[in-house]
C-alpha cells in the first residue's frame, strides 16, 4: 500500500519533530496525538533500498511512507545537509536526476510489497 497523496503528506512530514534514539531508531511526534511518539526504524542498503517500519496504524496495515517514516528520513537527510523528495512513481524520480532511493518495507517476502522512490539533493 503507498499513499495517494504523497506530496500532502510530505508537507506534513516537515513540521514534525524526529530524533534520533539510536543508529536505526528514530522517534517522530504523532500527529493525532502531539503527546505521543511513533519509532521508526530505517535500514539503508548498499543498493539504494530503504527499508523501513514504524508503529503507527498504517505502517502496521502494510503502508508505506507514513509521515512519521518521511519526518524520521528528512531528519537524517538534514544531518547531511540534504532535502529529500518522496515520488510514488520510479519515472517521476528519475526525471528528477538526483540520487534515487526505494522505499520499502523490511519484509523481504512480500510480493505485494509496494514501495515508494526517493530523491536526495543537497540544501
Ligand atoms: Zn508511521
Amino acid at each position: 500500500m503507498k499513499p495517494t497523496n504523497i506530496k500532502q503528506l510530505q508537507a506534513q512530514s516537515r513540521r514534525m519533530q524526529a530524533r534520533r534514539v539510536d543508529r536505526h531508531t528514530l522517534a517522530v511526534q504523532s500527529t493525532s496525538n502531539p503527546m505521543a511518539n511513533h519509532i521508526v526504524t530505517v535500514e539503508f542498503h548498499e543498493d539504494g533500498t530503504v527499508h523501513a517500519r514504524c508503529t503507527c496504524p498504517w505502517a502496521i496495515n502494510r503502508g508505506v511512507a507514513c509521515t512519521h517514516v518521511m519526518a524520521a528520513l528528512e531528519y537524517l537527510a538534514a544531518m547531511k545537509n540534504r532535502t529529500l523528495s518522496f515520488w510514488t512513481s520510479e519515472e517521476e524520480a528519475r526525471r528528477q536526476k538526483h540520487r534515487v532511493f526505494y522505499l520499502t518495507h523490511n519484509d523481504h517476502d512480500d510480493e505485494q510489497d509496494e514501495g515508494v522512490w526517493i530523491t536526495s539533493r543537497v540544501g
